[in-house]
């Protein structure tokens, strides 16, 4: 089931998540639920406080980016991955300038500043748990969707100066007026489809 994407302003993004476990209830629903509202939307990731829950969760799946690990020579993780408990370890390497979006926040994208490497411990879908190093652009989604299940955003990084000369378009997405083309949520308008923007 696709559900509608919560925007930057909404409770849930700001939340706490909570750990997971075999016995939490609809657990293999929500994971196929978050893959197909991913695709759906045409992101890269998606954590589960972006559509309303609250599990300790997030999917990546950086198949449309193909080109850019063979351009390296990195071979691509068997997509999509499944992040369940993340815990970051450590972040290392070079400072990286890449340009990050977001789903919650749609049509802005800026600078990010953070290191290229990321060591992470989690749980896959089965369970089974495990300890791994990522870079490249699969350090930074990974990076980008852990932020969210600890309730931070990836504007919650540029400085204060440039959060100020997007304010205006932060408070447009805030009251649900977004182009974006998947359903959106907002604690005071609820469920606001594409149509209904145009
Ligand atoms: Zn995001």
């Amino acid at each position: 089931m696709i559900h509608p994407i919560y925007l930057l302003g909404t409770a849930s993004l700001r939340k706490p998540t909570i750990q997971v476990d075999k016995s939490t209830p609809e657990f293999e629903t929500l994971l196929s639920d978050m893959v197909e509202t991913m695709h759906d939307a045409r992101g890269i990731g998606l954590a589960a406080p972006q559509i309303g829950k609250e599990e300790r969760v997030f999917v990546v799946d950086v198949s449309p980016m193909e080109e850019d690990f063979i351009e390296s020579g990195t071979p691509m993780p068997e997509q999509p991955m499944f992040f369940i408990n993340p815990h970051i370890l450590e972040e290392t390497g070079d400072d990286e300038e890449f340009e990050e979006g977001c789903l919650s926040i749609p049509d802005i994208q800026e600078i990010v500043v953070r290191p290229n490497t990321v060591t992470i411990q989690y749980q896959d879908r089965d369970f089974v748990q495990k300890t791994e190093t990522f870079d490249g652009i699969l350090a930074r989604v990974i990076q980008h969707e852990y932020d969210h299940v600890e309730a931070v955003l990836f504007i919650d990084h540029l400085t204060a100066f440039k959060r100020r000369l997007l304010k205006r378009r932060l408070n447009e997405i805030q009251a649900g007026n977004t182009e974006a083309e998947y359903a959106v949520y907002t604690d005071e308008r609820g469920v606001i489809y594409p149509q209904e923007l145009e």
